[in-house]
């Protein structure tokens, strides 16, 4: 079968909100630009994001309050550079995205509206009813289109082409009927999205694998602080789907079996809006501690019924619907049933403030460029706040987009030869003639639900070793697998066998990392090492994976500024 080559200025990978900002910069910089997203791009996580998008411009807020909110909330791991620049362009990529055409929410006399979330002094998170996120794609994703981006729907990127310091090109196939293609540009952006995913009960799209992630890793180049994983407070009991902070942003309380409102304990003042991994652990530690409420106990209540009908169906409309499809509860009436999932991954890719990916402390890639939740140009640090996650997506993407413009010309286009194609050939090839007899539905479901027992919101260095025993375990079993879908159209099965690869290898990123932090900061929480140590730990994790799958560690400096160290209260 002989491969076909195209050939672009740039080449992004994702469609989401991060992937399309980013192209359609470079399209209307008159940069020839190809998307390769392997859901269609309305499909895209970005979508499901509900509760809002922050930015600082009312009169009681400050974009210094924003940046003293996000470094806090990040236990201080972020960098400081970065939030700046976040924080201060926050305001203006709302009035860019309106003036796109993104129907904000508004105030009775006209301005847009701003709703609570955890972790901020006043309300900031702008929002379009509950469905904040499609409403900014549909937006973004018609903009690039009308741009003149081409869209490569439902093709799979496999590899990125990557020598000597540079990566000049990709390697993907059409879902479709598996066709294998050569994509060279002159510059290349990942935009692959979040990977939370690896867990049983989380709070993402199925899709969600991290791709992204384990192909940069496979080349050597490092991940970012990968023990950084968000579980959020209100996952639906039993599957983790989300029930938005923005629930409790406009007034849900929660409660245990003993009606209780158990957040007077850890966040006095903040009660049910304190940062996301405080409340978390609240939420287990009752259920641990034997007040979880529902059929199995592992539960606590969510309960919004106070705020009325008129306001629920206005703002919130579609976590009740939510609730009714899979719990049968309505929140109109009665409290749901919630408890922590997996939601969001603080690390990733690690990129500079304009986007360049790290080769490691000092050095950059050229012509590689990484922008939303597949990055770590860590503006989250150890625990990102809710609403500024679609708003890093939006904000850099856009940005990337212009340093990718800025720097495009002085990069040499490398044309790529069929053989650069040849690892990605023979790694399908090998699953589709590969007879062993491992599936991968059961290799998966042990993977995620090791993790979610092991590597969630409490963790020790016993219980994250089990893991990692786990993902060796099931690294050898992986070789033994059997795909019985021989076809090469809409092979779902292959698929999700090269997705499973990504997520065991980025799943020891993620438990490698966690063992060796010996503290507990933000999101991480070691019972065995239960305060932040900022002597030892106020640093970076970059790892970085052999040929033979072992990881070894690094450190990198945290970016310090303004806002001091402090111990973090709600
Ligand atoms: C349920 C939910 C609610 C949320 N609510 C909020 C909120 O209210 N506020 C907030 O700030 N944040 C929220 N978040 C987080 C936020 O939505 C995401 O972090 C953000 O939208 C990520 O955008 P992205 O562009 O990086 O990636 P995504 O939107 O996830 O897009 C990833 C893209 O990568 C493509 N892709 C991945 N792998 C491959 C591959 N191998 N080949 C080709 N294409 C590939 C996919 O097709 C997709 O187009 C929420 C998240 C979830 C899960």
């Amino acid at each position: 079968m002989s491969i076909p080559i195209y050939t672009y200025d740039a080449i992004v990978v994702g469609a989401g909100l991060a992937g399309n900002a980013a192209a359609r910069e470079l399209q209307n910089a008159g940069k020839k630009v190809a998307v390769i997203t392997k859901l269609h791009p309305l499909r895209s996580h970005s979508g499901a994001a509900q509760g809002g998008i922050n930015a600082a411009f009312s009169d009681e807020d400050s974009v210094e309050l924003h940046e003293y909110d996000t470094v806090k909330g990040a236990d201080y791991l972020a960098d400081q550079d970065a939030v700046e620049f976040m924080c201060k362009n926050a305001p203006e990529t709302i009035r860019w995205a309106e003036r796109m055409g993104a129907a904000f929410s508004r105030t009775p006399d006209g301005k847009i509206a701003q709703r609570p979330f955890g972790g901020q002094s006043s309300p900031r998170a702008c929002f379009a009813k509950d469905r904040t996120g499609l409403t900014l794609l549909q937006t973004i994703y018609e903009q690039a289109h009308r741009s003149g981006v081409k869209f490569w729907d439902e093709w799979y990127a496999a590899d990125i082409i990557y020598k000597d310091g540079k990566v000049s090109g990709v390697i993907a196939f059409n879902i479709r009927d598996m066709q294998m293609a050569i994509f060279n540009a002159k510059s290349v952006m990942f935009a692959t999205g979040g990977y939370a995913r690896a867990f049983k009960i989380s709070s993402n799209a199925h899709a969600n694998t991290g791709d992204g992630l384990s192909i940069v890793a496979r080349h050597g180049l490092p991940l970012e602080d990968m023990e950084f994983v968000q579980f959020h407070p209100s996952g639906l009991s039993g599957n983790g789907v989300l029930i938005s902070e923005a629930a409790r942003g406009e007034g849900g309380r929660l409660f245990n079996s003993e009606g209780e409102r158990f957040m007077t304990k850890s966040a006095p003042n903040a009660m049910e809006l304190a940062s996301r991994d405080v409340v978390a652990r609240a939420i287990l530690n009752e259920i641990r501690e034997g007040r979880g409420v529902g059929p199995r106990k592992d539960a606590v209540y969510l309960d919004v019924t106070h705020l009325g009908k008129d306001l629920i169906m206005a703002k919130l409309p579609e976590l009740r619907e939510l609730a009714i499809t899979f719990l049968g509860l309505d929140m109109i009436k009665e409290p749901i049933l919630i408890s922590a999932t997996a939601h969001y991954s603080m690390g990733g890719i690690p990129v500079n403030i304009a986007g360049n990916v790290r080769k490691n402390n000092d050095e950059l890639v050229e012509g590689f460029y990484a922008a939303g939740e597949c990055s770590c140009v860590s503006v989250h640090g150890a625990n990102r706040l809710g609403a500024n996650s679609v708003l890093e997506a939006l904000l850099f993407g856009r940005f990337v987009g212009k340093t990718m413009v800025k720097e495009i010309d002085d990069i040499e286009l490398r044309v790529a030869t069929e053989e650069d194609a040849n690892k990605a050939l023979e790694e399908v090839n090998w699953f589709l003639s590969n007879n062993g007899n491992e599936t991968i539905p059961v290799l998966r479901e042990e993977l995620q639900q090791s993790m979610t027992t092991n590597a969630g919101a409490f963790r020790t260095k016993e219980t994250l070793e089990v893991v990692i025993a786990k993902v060796q375990e099931l690294r050898k079993r992986f070789k033994n697998i059997r795909i019985q879908d021989k076809s090469t159209v809409f092979n779902t099965e292959l698929q999700e066998a090269l997705e499973f690869g990504h997520m065991l290898d980025y799943s020891m990123f993620i438990v490698e990392s966690a063992v060796a932090r010996e503290e507990s900061r933000g999101a991480h929480f070691r019972e065995d090492f239960n305060t932040r140590d900022d002597d030892k730990f106020l640093k970076h994790t970059m790892a970085y994976m052999d040929e033979n799958g072992e990881l070894s560690l690094d450190y990198m400096d945290v970016v310090l500024g303004k806002h001091e160290l402090q111990d973090r209260h709600y």
